[in-house]
């Protein structure tokens, strides 16, 4: 497995609305995208810095688990994403060194990108998912 970059930092909000205008009018970046992801119960938008997004999520549900997280912690960074060629190869590799996987198989992302989440148990506690991207090779 190797990890070509930083896919995307995940931040929770309790409301994209009220979240977009600090990234666009204070820090100059400019929303390229607003998308559902009806099964993760989240909408997210997302903003280019570099090759890297920030990917904001608001919680469409209560029994989001954006929504479990805000309640908790606090709106604020999420998670972190890396990009990797093959996540199902990535996620089997760390599966055989011990990494308690949340996804033991890819699934669609946000941008329908193949995705998989690492537990925060295994990973000093930040919330890590793989992310895949042919390009990324
Ligand atoms: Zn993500």
């Amino acid at each position: 497995m190797q990890i070509s970059h930083i896919e995307h930092i995940g931040i929770a909000v309790k409301s994209l609305k009220d979240a977009i205008p600090y990234y666009e009018n204070m820090l100059g970046l400019k929303c390229y995208s607003i998308e559902e992801v009806a099964d993760q119960k989240v909408k997210t938008a997302f903003f280019m810095v570099g090759q890297t997004k920030i990917e904001l999520l608001e919680p469409t549900s209560e029994e989001s688990t954006i929504a479990a997280f805000i309640e908790k912690r606090g709106e604020g960074i999420h998670h972190i994403a890396f990009c990797v060629d093959n996540a199902a190869d990535a996620l089997t590799e760390l599966g055989e060194k011990g990494i308690r996987l949340i996804d033991k198989c890819p699934r669609k992302g946000a941008e329908g990108l193949n995705i998989g989440f690492l537990h925060p148990k295994s990973t000093g506690g930040v919330l890590t998912e793989i992310c895949e991207k042919p390009e990324c090779k």
